[in-house]
């Protein structure tokens, strides 16, 4: 897969050489690469503008991903509406053939049983992974890419094969490069 950044998963709409993640009411970043979705800690009140908006955004060419979207058994609308906005992501991900980057808290099963049951044709991409081995495995098996930020199990990165490996920035306010350094450093080899 190939996308544009070499951190691919930022909230921070100063950096340079990111995606920018954006919610469907924000703006474009003149010069800037985007993700846009509906995180699913905001999958209570989903209204038609708001996906009008995604749909919008989603076929522009600044944004090269669909996300962050996703499940998470802790926050949020109930799984039922979160796997069904999870869906329509899924959707308009297939549509516009862009990956799609998945926020999953304590819903892993979910997210693989949906994988396995729909077949996609684009990457999905864990990002802000922190899980042991044994699940990176699991996704791993089913095709996913996992992202490792400024947290993560240092067992877990030396398992991941490097195409199938992405680095983000997310919310730390440390470089792209410094959270490349500690994954290649803390790695057990
Ligand atoms: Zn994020």
């Amino acid at each position: 897969m190939i996308l544009p950044c070499i951190d691919i998963h930022t909230h921070d709409k100063s950096r340079k050489d990111a995606i920018i993640n954006i919610y469907p009411h924000e703006q474009l970043i003149d010069g800037a690469y985007h993700s846009v979705g509906i995180h699913p800690w905001h999958t209570s009140n989903v209204t038609t503008i708001t996906i009008e908006n995604l749909k919008a955004l989603s076929v522009n060419s600044q944004v090269v991903a669909i996300g962050e979207t996703g499940l998470d058994a802790l926050k949020g609308a109930s799984i039922e509406k979160q796997i069904e906005i999870f869906k329509f992501h899924i959707s308009l991900s297939e549509q516009v053939k862009k990956p799609l980057i998945i926020h999953c808290v304590k819903a892993f099963n979910e997210i693989i049983t949906i994988k396995k049951q729909l077949k996609p044709s684009m990457p999905w991409i864990i990002h802000g992974f922190r899980g042991k081995p044994q699940l990176a495995q699991q996704l791993l098996n089913n095709g996913f890419y996992i992202s490792l930020g400024e947290k993560f199990n240092p067992e877990t990165a030396s398992i991941i094969p490097i195409d199938r490996l992405l680095f983000e920035t997310d919310e730390s306010t440390l470089d792209i490069n410094k959270i490349i350094d500690s994954i290649n450093n803390n790695c057990i080899l």
